[in-house]
């Protein structure tokens, strides 16, 4: 294998900070914060909390969103190759004295470059309490997701909350489905389809996409049927 040149960003001196913080939250918070102005990339890998119990304590590990190891390529998805195990890594405890927790850069280098947006990145388009509730409240009234989006952006301009496809799940989005002598059918009657959704048919709250052909004595016939993620042009195809 080649040698590839080594990418290094170097992004401690933004987490550097003397500051204690009340609650973990407030930890959270900061950081978010930090993240949102540098453009860098945090997950909370760990979150732990005291047990009493022998190695459980309270604290909270940032790593890099690239921090997992490398996947091996077999499985032959584009998820394996996003992983690059970067070392990046902020490790936040409570102080021993009581003063609230404190924030340590154990590793403030990147193996890769950073994107130029964070749209769509998981943790700081990660929702609030108050939040995750208006969206709950929405969904219950039968808010279509795109409106509900506008709502939260109307809150809190600084939102960057995206409605994320995650192209490499492997979740069924769309079923489309046809019986072989409906194919038939529409072989022989092909001039007119009539097309339409129904709403409110499944838990998923996914359309049902109907297509309905017509024959010449002027009977209909189901042509093919599917349960579509959404109306958006690209579904169609
Ligand atoms: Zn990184």
């Amino acid at each position: 294998m080649e040698n590839l040149p080594q990418i290094c960003v170097y992004t401690s001196d933004a987490f550097i900070t003397t500051e204690r913080f009340g609650t973990r939250e407030e930890v959270i918070r900061w950081i978010k914060e930090v993240v949102i102005d540098n453009k860098v990339t945090v997950i909370i890998s760990r979150s732990d909390t005291e047990t009493g119990k022998r190695g459980r304590s309270n604290k909270l590990i940032f790593g890099c969103y690239k921090c997992g190891k490398h996947k091996s390529t077999d499985s032959g998805t584009q998820s394996a190759s996003k992983k690059c195990g970067c070392p990046f890594k902020i490790r936040s405890t409570p102080v021993k004295d009581g003063s609230g927790w404190k924030i340590n850069v154990k590793y403030g280098l990147h193996n890769h470059g950073l994107p130029d947006r964070l749209e769509g990145h998981s943790f700081i388009g990660r929702l609030t309490t108050d939040e995750k509730q208006h969206v709950v409240d929405l969904t219950k009234r039968h808010v279509p997701p795109r409106h509900i989006l506008l709502s939260l952006q109307d809150r809190d301009p600084e939102n960057v909350t995206r409605i994320i496809k995650n192209d490499d799940s492997e979740v069924v989005r769309e079923i489309f489905w046809a019986h072989p002598d409906s194919v038939k059918l529409l072989n022989i009657f092909p001039i007119v389809l009539v097309m339409d959704s129904t709403y409110k048919t499944n838990k998923y709250r996914q359309p049902l996409f109907e297509i309905v052909g017509m024959t010449s004595t002027e009977l209909t016939f189901g042509v093919a049927f599917a349960y579509m993620e959404s109306e958006q042009t690209e579904n169609f195809f």
